[in-house]
């Protein structure tokens, strides 16, 4: 190429996540094609070009980079500059300047269509290798010690790349040009087959065909995935599946099925539009859908509810997995409850003993562990019920960068952490319930990986209020090691609130609903029914539900009676509640009723709540639907099965006197309801009705829903048909969990702008 006197020259700077996702070979290939000369390299903020050739190819070149760039790619900042031309001849990828972090980690990928459909070609030197993978898919996260992102510092290090493989890596034209986990049949990762002792039984290849085999025959499985362990057995032998639970002790919570392909989906599943969209995306998430009325699958993989979680394949040893297998699979955590998911195949031996027949692994060690993602449709609004695999870390860039650097621990239930430094925010993937001290140390891990992976050392710490929460604990005890670090402690709620504020970049005032379990309140009661006039750095607690007792406290939680009972004496007096024929009362012996009216008069271990949380354990329990609870948000799963759609219904009443919203008259109304389904049903309408009347009350505030009470898909479907049809401007979270597991970026989004204004 002769440089004409036409020619330009612009050096052009990307930023956003555009490192190991295959964004210099797609420049490379870009440049070869529009005949232009130049150079490309990934800098410290990420990636920098320089091209040069004639103006209209220039153009197409500026033009094609940023209205189509590579899939996995996200482009945050773009920006050109006009240089001499220097007649250039070639153009050329140049090796990163070592020693420069690459600022983000991008999540792991699904296997993409183009490897998976190598993976069935018997004449490709790839057939059937459990371990494809390109630029646009494959480990990230999982695998990475250190940054930059290069094979050295992965855990695919140890596997020397074979001659073929090294070519493929070197040339810019091929798809796994600088794929990091590239390998082979030759030189990467094998398989092999543990019996319950963790001794080797078989290796390679044969192992799927035998894995396959011991599913068949129903026994139970561990599987490696890409961020830990699967549990896994046949989902239509009723036997296995119950066996599982029975061993994993987890007695109710649904268990998610994995499927080859979308066909087997819709077999046993409705799966809307939108649902199928979820299903499909490059991400790979557990998605909630309904379950057929007929279906193949065992009962117990979703007991008394309508809905399952179902994914497809993700990678491609499950791909060959599901092939061999040829029915749908449980493929839950593997985990005893409350503990984190299991990388390590000795912690398998060690722990799940008792649970796994025999294990299936590979010798690539999982870093980063990373649970599934969990999605699921509320009406239009997709919902990110668990935010890991695919998604997280999540890196968002800031649009002013901040000065302090801010660590956001979360909350306790579905943590999760979040850190702000220069001009990055990023979220990491689902930790967990910080109930049990290898839960705890998982947190601490997730800590360390991020300080270690950026460098980053925090001078401001945000926690929630709770004096008793683990993270709070942790973030106090860190100040007092480390004076100087600053401490923001942010209340719950208005944490909830904030997480809405700040996935859309909101910083006016919004009117937030902010309906959960229980989080500390401001006035040290149990808050969870909400509303907030709130911008990110104040808030007011307009309304909230009249606070009724929990009668046993941290016990009322799994027994949705003792909320029921509560408010029965808060409405009746307690001879009239003796007299009653209803199933709450019906349930406990005349001595239990003594003692928790005792409990509830005199305020003994029977704190004060607001939760709208509980209130649907409240109902379910005087409804019959339910009095003993397996796992948070069962109850109003089991209403939202429940719940009889007619246009007739009319909501449960309920006075709003001040600030409190009162619902002792649901309280009456209920009870001369006898229908369950009835009962479900004008509960949730009324919740919606309410929401309704105070979103009237401030005509001009954007309405912001957030809190795990948002996650029940009847009540989301209803509230916000409504406010579109009145043309309410309303806010519900879809990228980050509306749950606890969205708190760390709401108290992130506080920090930075208190961090701003105090700098100011
Ligand atoms: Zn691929
Ligand atoms: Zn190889
Ligand atoms: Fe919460």
């Amino acid at each position: 190429m002769s440089a004409g006197s036409t020619y330009k020259r612009i050096k052009i700077n990307v930023t956003g996540i555009v490192q190991g996702v295959g964004f210099r070979p797609y420049v490379y290939q870009l440049a070869q094609r529009l005949s232009l000369s130049g150079h490309v390299l990934n800098d410290a903020s990420g990636v920098e070009i320089e091209i040069e050739g004639e103006p209209h190819q220039v153009d197409a070149f500026l033009q094609t980079l940023q209205t189509s760039p590579p899939p996995l790619s996200r482009i945050d900042t773009f920006t050109h500059v006009a240089m001499v031309v220097t007649a250039e001849e070639s153009f050329t990828i140049r090796r990163s300047n070592k020693g420069m972090a690459t600022t983000m980690v991008s999540p792991d990928m699904a296997i993409c269509d183009a490897c998976a459909s190598e993976m069935s070609e018997s004449s490709d030197r790839r057939y059937r290798y459990p371990f494809i993978n390109c630029t646009d898919c494959g480990p990230r996260y999982t695998i990475i010690n250190s940054l930059p992102y290069d094979r050295p510092f992965t855990s695919m290090a140890k596997f020397t790349m074979c001659q073929v493989c090294e070519t493929e890596y070197r040339d810019p034209g091929d798809r796994r040009y600088h794929a990091q986990p590239i390998s082979c049949f030759d030189c990467g990762p094998s398989l092999s087959m543990l019996d319950k002792a963790g001794h080797v039984i078989a290796e390679g290849d044969k192992t799927i065909a035998m894995i396959a085999e011991r599913i068949l025959n129903g026994e139970t499985v561990a599987i490696k995935g890409l961020g830990g362990f699967h549990l896994v057995c046949d989902a239509t032998d009723e036997e296995a599946v119950s066996r599982l639970r029975l061993n994993k002790q987890r007695p109710s919570k649904p268990l998610a099925v994995m499927f080859k392909d979308m066909e087997s989906i819709k077999a046993v599943a409705e799966v809307t539009e939108p649902d199928e969209r979820l299903i499909l995306s490059k991400e790979r998430p557990i998605v909630i859908v309904k379950k057929s009325v007929s279906t193949s699958l065992a009962p117990s993989i979703a007991p008394a509810i309508e809905k399952i979680g179902v994914f497809l394949a993700y990678t491609p040893l499950h791909i060959l997995l599901l092939e061999a297998v040829d029915r749908p699979i449980v493929a839950t955590s593997a985990n005893i409850s409350d503990t984190p998911i299991i990388t390590d195949e000795a912690d398998i031996v060690s722990k799940l003993n008792s649970v796994v027949d025999v294990t299936l692994t590979y010798d690539r060690e999982i870093v980063n562990a990373c649970d599934d993602s969990v999605r699921m449709m509320a009406g239009r609004e997709p919902l990110m019920m668990r935010m890991a695999r695919g998604y997280a870390p999540k890196s968002l860039p800031l649009k002013r960068p901040t000065v302090k650097k801010i660590l956001a621990v979360g909350a306790n239930q579905k943590n999760s952490i979040a850190l702000a430094f220069g001009e990055h925010m990023i979220l990491s993937p689902h930790i967990g319930d910080l109930v049990s001290l290898e839960a705890f140390e998982y947190f601490e891990r997730t800590l360390e990986t991020y300080r270690h992976l950026y460098g980053f050392e925090p001078d401001i710490i945000v926690c929630d209020r709770h004096p008793e929460y683990e993270t709070s604990k942790w973030a106090h005890l860190a100040k007092s090691r480390k004076p100087e670090l600053e401490i923001m402690e942010v209340q719950h709620h208005y944490a909830h609130a904030l997480a809405a504020m700040a996935e859309y970049e909101l910083d006016e005032k919004v009117l937030a609903f902010c309906f959960d379990g229980t989080g500390y309140g401001d006035d040290g009661t149990l808050w969870g029914g909400e509303v907030l006039v709130a911008d990110p750095l104040l808030f007011e607690r307009v309304n909230h539900i009249r606070p009724f007792r929990l009668l046993g406290g941290e016990k009322a939680v799994k027994e949705p009676r003792r909320v029921a009972l509560a408010l029965l004496f808060d409405t009746y007096t307690f001879e009239e509640v003796q007299q009653m024929d209803n199933p709450t009362v019906k349930s406990l012996s005349s001595t239990e009723l003594r003692t928790m009216h005792t409990m509830w008069s005199r305020g003994l271990n029977a704190p004060l709540s607001s939760s709208v949380g509980r209130l649907f354990d409240a109902v379910a329990s005087l409804a019959g639907i339910v009095q003993r609870v397996g796992y948070e948000g069962e109850s109003g799963l089991l209403m939202e099965t429940i719940a009889e759609s007619s246009e007739e219904l009319t909501a449960f009443s309920y006075t709003i006197e001040g600030r409190e919203i009162d619902v002792r008259t649901m309280v009456k109304e209920l009870l001369d309801e006898t229908s369950e389904g009835i009962i479900a049903a004008r509960f949730i309408a009324m919740l919606s009705a309410l929401i309704l009347e105070i979103a009237e009350q401030h005509p001009d505030l954007p309405v912001v829903l957030s809190g795990g009470v948002f996650q029940n898909a009847l009540l989301v479907a209803t509230v916000t048909e409504a406010l579109r049809s009145q043309g309410r401007r309303y806010y519900i979270q879809h990228e980050t969990p509306v749950n606890d597991g969205g708190i760390a970026l709401g108290q992130l989004y506080h920090a930075l702008q208190r961090s701003r204004r105090d700098d100011e």
